[in-house]
Parts: structure tokens; sequence; C-alpha cells
């Protein structure tokens, strides 16, 4: 029996894979660890598993992060960890080869965009069709992308933020910044670093900005949370408070280069358009979103309506699978298919 059509979400943080008529089959980080032996390499471990192996790896495993800014950065990697992926599924391809749709950003080089392509048809795919990640962000979120009235949606992912403007199933206008979440964690080891003397590692920092991320109107202190990392000063490993205002600096140099990126977009509308995105508010998907007061601070920078879609680190997967169910849908938003 031949193995359903998939749909793959692709991420530079979280790769999801849906299969058709089966529903979500894998949610893990987009990241691999190899094991480096004397003769041969071989698979340690990958997503989950992968990830929390960050920053603690014994010396002969190296933990790779294949994806970059949005797109495949080391092929060969991305391929295998994908294969692990497909393995954890139980898929094969050797009965009848499937169809398989990938996402990714629109601003992309066709040397990126033949990377995904490839890595498609060398997993066993019959035919790679392509959509654009902010297309199937704007379904995933439930807007009406087929009506002639403009939306705007803006996902903020590990790597990349996609800021489009969608209207009768195409983009009217598209924006990209080669930044995102993880710029956010990398920003706050940096802080800490230099401002506190404390180092932490890539999770700890993640774990901080999970909890005390946020953009506020009036700097003022309203979280804190512990972590443990090492203190410089002492030359010693130490437990230390973290509040949302020691992180503020890394939070808002990253938000507000995408604030300044939806400003440019928007001052290119047609006027027409701008009236529809005052009406319907702008949509913010990715995980990037769930940094708290986003939405408000959005709202005011921009004099436009903007909220958190109702599941930001689903959106893309959740608007590929429909499009996946929907061979309607497909065409209507479709770029080029490509079969072996
Ligand atoms: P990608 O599509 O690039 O793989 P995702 O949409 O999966 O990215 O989002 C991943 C980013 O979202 C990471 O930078 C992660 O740290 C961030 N993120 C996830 N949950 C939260 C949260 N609760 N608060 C702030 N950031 C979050
Ligand atoms: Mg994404």
């Amino acid at each position: 029996m031949g193995f359903s059509d998939l749909y793959i979400d692709l991420g530079t943080a979280n790769t999801l894979i849906y299969g058709k008529g089966k529903g979500f089959l894998l949610n893990e980080p987009s990241v691999f660890a190899i094991k480096n032996g004397r003769f041969e390499n071989s698979v340690y471990g990958y997503g989950h598993l992968a990830k929390s192996m960050i920053g603690r790896t014994p010396h002969n495993v190296s933990v790779h992060r294949p994806l970059r800014e949005g797109v495949i950065a080391d092929f060969d990697t991305t391929l295998q960890m994908l294969k692990s992926f497909l393995a954890q599924i139980k898929f094969s391809s050797s009965w009848s080869r499937p169809r398989m749709i990938i996402s990714l950003p629109c601003r992309v080089t066709e040397h990126e965009r033949q990377a995904v392509i490839d890595v498609g048809m060398r997993m066993g795919a019959r035919q790679v069709q392509l959509i654009d990640e902010p297309m199937a962000a704007a379904i995933g979120c439930g807007l009406d992308i087929l009506s002639h009235q403009a939306h705007m949606v803006i996902d903020i992912g590990g790597g990349t933020t996609e800021i489009a403007v969608i209207a009768s199933g195409g983009i009217v206008s598209a924006k990209a910044v080669r930044l995102g979440g993880d710029d956010i964690t990398e920003r706050i080891i940096h802080d800490l670093r230099q401002d506190f003397n404390f180092v932490v590692g890539h999770q700890t920092a993640e774990h901080i900005k999970h909890n005390v991320g946020l953009i506020s109107p009036t700097a003022s202190l309203v979280k804190v949370v512990q972590i443990g990392g090492f203190d410089l000063e002492r030359g010693l490993p130490k437990r230390f408070d973290v509040s949302n205002l020691m992180i503020q600096k890394a939070v808002e140099s990253v938000v507000e280069r995408i604030v300044f990126t939806v400003k440019e977009t928007l001052a290119e509308l047609e006027p027409e358009v701008v009236v529809d995105l005052i009406e319907r508010g702008i949509v913010l998907a990715g995980g990037g979103a769930l940094i708290s007061g986003l939405d408000r601070h959005l709202t005011q920078q921009l004099g436009i309506r903007t909220y958190v879609c109702k599941e930001p680190l689903l959106a893309v997967a959740l608007g590929g699978a429909r499009t996946l169910e929907d061979q309607e849908l497909l065409s209507s938003i479709q770029l080029q298919a490509h079969s072996g």
C-alpha cells in the first residue's frame, strides 16, 4: 500500500508534517544530532531530543540546525533530518510515491527554492508542490484569502519574519526580514553576559524569553524568572533572577526592526488596500507572535488593530494542511509543480 500525500512545514525552528486524511503526524524542532564515530557517523537523535542537547553535547556528538532564516542552509543535514522524521512516522515511498506540498518563504532565491524541491524529491516524492508560507499562514489563521478585499498577515518565525498582504488568492505585497524569535534569544544571551556578567545557554535564554519576554508601553517591572547560569565575576555557577527589564533591550531591538518593515510595507500600499486593512486589522502568526504585549504594541505603533491568531505555532501548518485536502484551494494559490 502506498503512503498518503504529505504537507511539510519546514521551519527554521520547528518542522510539522501532515498526512492527507490522517492529520498531523509530526511536530518536532528542526534540530539534528550526529554521533561522530571513528569510521562513520550515525544518527544520534533528532527533534526534541536533539534540541535538548544544545549546549550540553558530549565531545563525539554534534548538534545541527540545518535551516537558517527560513531556508535550507545545510542540504545534506536537512535531508537526513527529514528522513529521520519520515522514519518516525513510518513513511515509506517504496510502493507508490506520494505527492508532497512544502511551504517556503516568498522572497527566496531560485537556488533556495530548488533546494526545497530537491529535498522533497530525494525523500521519494513523485511530485513536489510549493506554496508561499504567508499564504499558508493566512489560510491557517482563518482569513478569507480568496476575497477581493485585502488582509495582512505577519508570520514571526524562528529566523524570519514575513509580512504579506493578500487579496483574491494572491500576494499583493510581501516583505521579509531575516530576523525572528531566535534573534531575541541570541540577544538575551549577549545582553546578560555584557550587562550582568552572567552566562546562560541557548535553552535557558529561550526559557527566559518565554516566561518574561514582553513588550510593554511603560518600562516597569512585571515579571521575574529564576534560572541557573555562570557568574563571570565570581567565576562560579549561580542561581539568578531575570526580570523583563533585563531583557527589554533584546526584545525591543528585534521588535523595532519588525515594526519598521511593517511601516515600510504599509507606506507602499495602494490607498484602497490600506482601507481594507484598517477595517480588517492585521493578524500575527508564528511562535514569535507569542511575545506578550506584541499585539497591543503593534496596534499602537501602526494605528491598525493587530491581533494574534488562535494557534500561532500551528498557523502555517494548518493552512498547508488545508491546501493538501482541498485541491481547488491549492490550485488557486499554488506556485509551479515539479515532478521527477
Ligand atoms: P519557524 O516557523 O521559523 O520554525 P515557529 O513559528 O515555530 O518558527 O516559531 C519559533 C519561535 O517562536 C522560536 O524563536 C521560539 O522561541 C518562539 N516561541 C515559541 N513559543 C514562544 C512563547 N511562548 N513566547 C515567545 N516566543 C515563543
Ligand atoms: Mg514558520
